[in-house]
């Protein structure tokens, strides 16, 4: 399936300079969402995941749907003061401004095996500040799932060697 031709660039979205991949048309559309998920579930179908762990907003979109298809259950990470429970925080830098991410203290089992999830990777900086989160937990990261990666920023450097699935790549 061609994707790119349903992700619209947006030039200078949220701010000047910044050209947003706008992943509307995909989920619009009933074949390419279910392409998708599909997809983006297949590496993964026989790595025994626990949990698919996904960022606040857009990893909302296919984490819980790739946990379906998985058997696996689904964990947010959100932006700070979200959570209602306690939880641990740790900041990080985006490709525009800086932010904060959560966790509830008590989300994941020692040695639990994650997929963590987002629709896109730019600069990795969310992806890498999640590792982070999760990290005290003791878990297996067994991948990382993305609709897309930018690959021209490079930000699969700051994963740790984990390993990156992606459905298309700039
Ligand atoms: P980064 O931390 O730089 O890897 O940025 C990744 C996060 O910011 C993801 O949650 C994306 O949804 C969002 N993001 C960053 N750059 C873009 C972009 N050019 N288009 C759409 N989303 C983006």
């Amino acid at each position: 399936m061609d994707l790119k031709s349903l992700i619209r660039d947006i030039p200078d979205f949220p701010k000047p300079g910044i050209i947003f991949k706008d992943i509307t048309p995909i989920l619009k559309s009933p074949e390419a969402i279910q392409y998708c998920i599909d997809a983006l579930a297949a590496p993964h179908m026989n790595q025994s995941i626990d949990y698919v762990v996904g960022i606040e907003s857009r990893g909302f979109l296919f984490g819980p749907a790739i946990a379906a298809k998985l058997g696996a259950g689904f964990i947010p990470v959100r932006k700070r003061g979200k959570l209602p429970h306690r939880t641990r925080v740790v900041n990080y830098d985006l490709e525009y401004g800086s932010d904060s991410l959560e966790i509830h203290e008590d989300a994941i089992e020692a040695n639990s095996r994650l997929l963590l999830t987002d629709d896109l990777l730019a600069t990795g900086g969310t992806m890498k500040a999640t590792i982070e989160l999760v990290t005290p937990f003791s878990p297996h990261i067994v991948g990382v799932s993305l609709l897309v990666e930018l690959a021209f920023l490079n930000g699969s450097a700051q994963l740790d060697n984990i390993p990156i699935h992606s459905l298309v790549q700039y």
